[in-house]
């Protein structure tokens, strides 16, 4: 795949989202310095939602954002509210306990729930829709909904031709479908938290990147221009951080996905499409996963790559993608195409933590997931920060391994690793 240089300014990238925001943020760059209990860096869902859960305490919150508010993945994603992790919390039983599973389990349900409660008490208006189906290409995508639907009620098994009352497509062999999850537009629900913070009295700073932290008991950030001290810093930066904190660099590889948007569908071509309003992910490691929007566009989502550029093709790429699934959508308009980072971590769970045992916290890793669960870490973080680490030592206890190779060589290996799940997809 030919790559090119990623074309990122410091405006939203130049999405479906970006082009139906409800308004446009404009708060002020940081000038000077103040001081805050808590201070917030990154104003993505992770930074925005433990701002809310901040407020919501009583804490004096400053956020600082390099860009703007929702300019990171939590703008561009696939708005995919999913709960749950990219691990299974099992795989952790080693170091967290059969308790600590049962907790961590129960935090990838109670995140979906913080999304709903929050857009209904801030009147959050983000074209929340409910609905999701997982499909399957493979007889063992299958035999796992089968395995999985045991334990879980929410699951509604779905043969080849009842999946096409959801999905009209000849490629999946069957799926699943919950009512319990459902699709968002991301970036109206994340200026949407901030406005709730700000309505709480938090401070709320755009095109104002931090280029360094004094560690310790009062930790302070500074951009060219000002610092904030505080008794907390949360780092909420994820995949866009750079090596500001080389603990955390070498602990999460930014991959890229790439999204694009049709033109409005009309009756006919959604009959033949996705013909519930529902969000949709395969069941592959490369995965494909696409819903619509609230004016009936198919955005249409996948190409992960470990290089951290686009894909020169993007488009090409993902039409090609879009019509092996939907062949009836081969002549459809394409109005909008743009990529994003996800910060993946080894273990594909979420990495929660503390610097240097100072007040300086950390939360990034989601690992392709994370509309729903930085919801829940907000409300860890915000725990943490009012004395109750109970959940937080949890996660904090599921090493945070670093990746292998380095800077130099973690790139190539993860590429070569991805390659790897491509060629077991294709089985
Ligand atoms: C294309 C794409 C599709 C996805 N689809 C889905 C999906 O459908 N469902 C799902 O659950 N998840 C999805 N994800 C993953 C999900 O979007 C992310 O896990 C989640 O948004 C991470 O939120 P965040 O706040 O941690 O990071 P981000 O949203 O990336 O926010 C980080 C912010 O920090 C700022 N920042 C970085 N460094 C600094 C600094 N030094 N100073 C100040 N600010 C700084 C950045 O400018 C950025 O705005 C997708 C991701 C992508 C890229």
């Amino acid at each position: 795949m030919l790559l090119k240089s990623t074309s990122d300014t410091n405006e939203h990238a130049p999405s479906y989202y970006a082009a139906s925001a409800n308004w446009q943020t404009d708060y002020p760059k940081l000038e000077g310095d103040i001081s805050a209990d808590v201070v917030i860096v990154g104003g993505g869902f992770s930074g925005v939602a433990t701002a809310v859960e901040l407020c919501e305490r009583g804490y004096k919150v400053v956020l600082i954002e390099a860009n703007q508010i929702g300019w990171g993945a939590s703008g561009r994603n696939g708005g995919q509210i999913i709960g749950g992790y990219g691990s299974n919390p099992a795989a952790f039983a080693s170091s967290i306990g059969t308790e600590g599973v049962k907790v961590v389990e129960n935090m990838g349900v109670e995140c979906v729930d913080i999304i709903k409660a929050r857009i209904e008490k801030y009147k959050i208006n983000c074209d929340l829709k409910w609905g999701y189906c997982e499909v399957g290409l493979k007889n063992r995508h299958m035999k796992a909904y089968r395995d999985w639907a045991d334990d879980e009620p929410a699951i509604k098994l779905l043969g080849r031709d009842e999946l096409k009352q959801y999905v009209n497509s000849e490629l999946y062999i069957g799926g699943y479908y919950r009512e319990d999850w459902g699709h968002i537009q991301p970036l109206n629900l994340c200026i949407g938290e901030a406005r709730a913070a700000e309505s709480m009295g938090a401070k709320i700073f755009e095109q104002s990147r931090i280029t360094s932290i004094t560690y310790g008991d009062q930790p302070k950030v500074y951009t060219e221009s000002g610092s904030v001290q505080g008794d907390h810093v949360i780092l909420c930066g994820n995949a866009y951080m750079g090596d500001l904190v080389p603990y955390l660099d070498a602990r999460v590889l930014p991959a890229t996905s790439c999204i694009i948007g049709t033109e409005p569908l009309t009756e006919e071509q959604i009959d033949q499409t996705l013909v519930q309003d529902v969000a949709v992910c395969d069941s592959r490691t490369a995965l494909d996963y696409y819903r619509l929007s609230a004016d009936k566009r198919l955005l249409f989502g996948g190409l992960a790559n470990y290089s951290g550029l686009d894909p020169a093709n993007a488009i090409g790429i993902m039409r090609a993608k879009m019509e092996k699934v939907f062949p009836s959508l081969r002549n459809v308009r394409i109005d909008y195409s743009w990529s994003g980072r996800m910060g993946i971590s080894v273990r594909r769970m979420p990495q929660i933590g503390r610097i240097k045992n100072s007040n300086v916290l950390y939360i990034s890793g989601y690992s392709g997931h994370g509309v729903a669960p930085t919801h829940m870490t907000g409300r860890i973080l915000a725990e943490a920060v009012s004395g109750n680490t109970y959940r937080f030592d949890i996660m904090n206890k599921m090493f945070h391994m670093t990746w292998p190779g380095g800077k130099l060589f973690r790139r190539p290996f993860m590429a070569l690793g991805m390659m790897w799940y491509k060629a077991l997809d294709a089985i």
